[in-house]
């Protein structure tokens, strides 16, 4: 009772009339966050956010979060699905602080009205089915990206895809069921050849893991159980560029294509696929044009990810209608929107050009108005410079170049004193050529969540005392620092057992600790080949994935990488 008085109150020039507010007035400042997803972005948002000043509601059609890199192994039963998902409440169950979580699909969202329209994740449910909105001061989209099968016909009705927990262990009871479906009695030698006939799609990084995991899951743990069809089994693996993982320096790839000719996978490259069929699958060879068609017993579909329907409208809404993927500034916020940000495989960072600024620059660093610009005057803004532009220093990096003053000498390399404007436009006229896209990855998709949640944690501090570069625009300073991506020490992607050290690898299985997971790679013989090239790194050959504390037997070679789960 006493609460409820306490809150009924005299309103101060309500005329002696009683008026109902809350005492919570912490509660009511909190600014309302929306969160959509909750993947590697979502997930690592929601754990680095400070709750403190914001109420979260958290939209998803999954309430699990999902170990993606581990995909390819539950494919196999290497690794059990229930051990790569983590449920989204025991995450946010950790936290100090609300936030709710509602099982559902964002089905649209209005920046206009600071809205998202939700529909719950029940179709069937004939209560639990009513679509809801929420209201948001900040929105956080992380939703991800989904399969791209570009428009080829067939391909969402007759193919496998590797994106999601649900997927992987579908291929699983699928190629199991080639097996059983290849023994039955009454099937010609070529129909038992189709049946066992495992068509990969796409030659990037999962397309690859996928392949090397099948060609071992067939043949150390499959041959031995239908032994009658050990000889009939084929895998081939299709790929529309020149060479397969040609994301990865060349050698890599190279080496991946010579372990699958040795395991006798059939690598098809510069192949495109026109159609598929639940009994063929249509190709035209790019070089001779000639087209064929192939008959399959399974097909996975492995060629990169495309951008959800929601957030095509979403571009639309915003003048984003002719891109292919949503467009963030530099501080992960969407163009043409308020407090709308997005984050991981879902949009794409538009870098500004340092040239469109070039004019600007020169204004705010030429301080004496002489018309020229020295290189004391440069030095004052090229931190400045270096945060705003990061293609600067991928651009010193690529000239061998060590300091950005370097930038300013004459194309004999000495050194000068001052540039007019047009010296300066063109010491850095180059520069922009070093723009580059983030690949659409876990890692970035992390740190993309962890900034933003930093960011939104420190707003109000920031608004005081922004940390961020100069505007050269007004020579104030932006509030945040743009995101940076630090990259981990090289892409990995497995490419299946080799000659040694596997046995006790598999053996060792799959545990968590906590949220900490400590991958450790055995490596293979071929390690070295590598290392001797000059790559600096060595040929992967089995994941395990073991408790922390785990010491492995010395007489193999490991590696042992920390990733932080959640
Ligand atoms: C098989 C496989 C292996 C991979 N291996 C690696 C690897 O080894 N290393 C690496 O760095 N990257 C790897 N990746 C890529 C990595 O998984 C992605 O880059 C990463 O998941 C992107 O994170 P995200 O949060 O943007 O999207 P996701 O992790 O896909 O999360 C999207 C979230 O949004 C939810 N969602 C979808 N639609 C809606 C909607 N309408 N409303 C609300 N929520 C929605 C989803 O349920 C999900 O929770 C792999 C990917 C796959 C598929």
């Amino acid at each position: 009772m006493s609460t409820i008085l306490s809150s009924l109150r005299k309103a101060p020039d309500s005329g002696g009339s009683l008026v109902a507010y809350s005492d919570r007035k912490d509660v009511e400042k909190k600014k309302k966050i929306v969160v959509l997803g909750t993947g590697w972005a979502g997930i690592s948002f929601l754990k680095d956010l400070d709750l403190s000043s914001y109420d979260v509601q958290v939209v998803s059609p999954q309430n699990y979060f999902a170990f993606t890199p581990l995909l390819p192994s539950v494919t196999c039963g290497t690794v059990e699905a229930r051990s790569i998902v983590e449920p989204v409440r025991n995450i946010v169950n950790k936290k100090r602080g609300e936030i709710q979580l509602w099982e559902a699909d964002c089905v649209k969202i209005d920046p206009a009205n600071h809205k998202v329209h939700c529909r719950p994740a029940f179709e069937d449910d004939p209560v639990a089915n009513q679509d809801f909105s929420l209201q948001y001061d900040f929105l956080v989209i992380a939703v991800g990206a989904q399969v791209n099968t570009f428009g080829t016909p067939g391909v969402s009705e007759n193919c496998y895809f590797l994106k999601e927990v649900d997927d992987a262990q579908r291929i699983r009871r699928g190629v199991i069921d080639c097996f059983e479906k290849a023994v039955l009695p009454g099937l010609t030698e070529e129909q038992r050849r189709t049946k066992l006939h495992f068509v990969i799609v796409g030659g990037g990084p999962t397309g690859v893991e996928f392949a090397a995991e099948l060609h071992d899951f067939i043949q150390e743990d499959i041959i031995p159980l239908y032994p009658t069809v050990r000889n009939l089994v084929k895998i081939t693996l299709i790929q529309s560029g020149d060479h397969i993982l040609n994301m990865f320096d060349e050698r890599i790839s190279s080496f991946a294509e010579h372990k699958f000719l040795r395991d006798g996978i059939d690598v098809q490259t510069g192949v495109r696929v026109t159609g598929v069929s639940d009994k063929d699958i249509s190709v035209k060879i790019k070089s001779t044009g000639e087209v064929c068609s192939i008959p399959h017993g399974l097909i996975v579909w492995s060629t990169g990810i495309a951008t959800r329907p929601v957030i095509r409208d979403l571009m639309e809404q915003v003048g984003q209608g002719g891109r292919r993927v949503l467009a963030t500034d530099e501080w992960l916020r969407v163009k043409g929107c308020e407090n709308v940000y997005a984050i991981g495989d879902c949009a794409s960072i538009t870098q500004r050009k340092i040239m469109e600024d070039i004019a600007m620059i020169f204004e705010v660093a030429d301080k004496d108005k002489s018309g020229t610009l020295t290189v004391e005057e440069f030095q004052d803004v090229v931190e400045d410079i270096l945060v705003r532009y990061p293609q600067v220093e991928h651009f010193l990096k690529s000239k061998h170049l060590r300091n950005v003053t370097d930038l300013l000498a004459d194309p004999e390399g000495n050194a000068k004193k001052e540039v007019d404007i047009n010296g300066f436009k063109l010491a850095l006229s180059e520069v922009d050529s070093q723009m580059k896209s983030l690949p659409a990855t876990a890692q970035v998709a992390a740190q993309q969540g962890s900034y933003v949640a930093q960011c939104l944690s420190k707003v109000e501090v920031c608004k005081e005392h922004p940390e961020g570069p100069m505007r050269f625009r007004d020579g104030k300073h932006h509030q945040f620092r743009p995101f940076q991506y630090i990259q981990a020490p090289g892409p990995i992607c497995s490419i299946g057992r080799g000659a040694s050290s596997c046995g006790t690898a598999r053996r060792l299985g799959f545990c968590r600790k906590k949220h900490t997971m400590v991958m450790v790679f055995c490596v293979c013989q071929q390690a070295s080949e590598l290392a001797d090239e000059g790559l600096g790194g060595v040929r992967l050959d089995k994941k395990v994935h073991i408790w922390e504390g785990f010491k492995p037997h010395l007489s193999h070679k490991w590696i042992i990488r920390p990733m932080r789960l959640c």
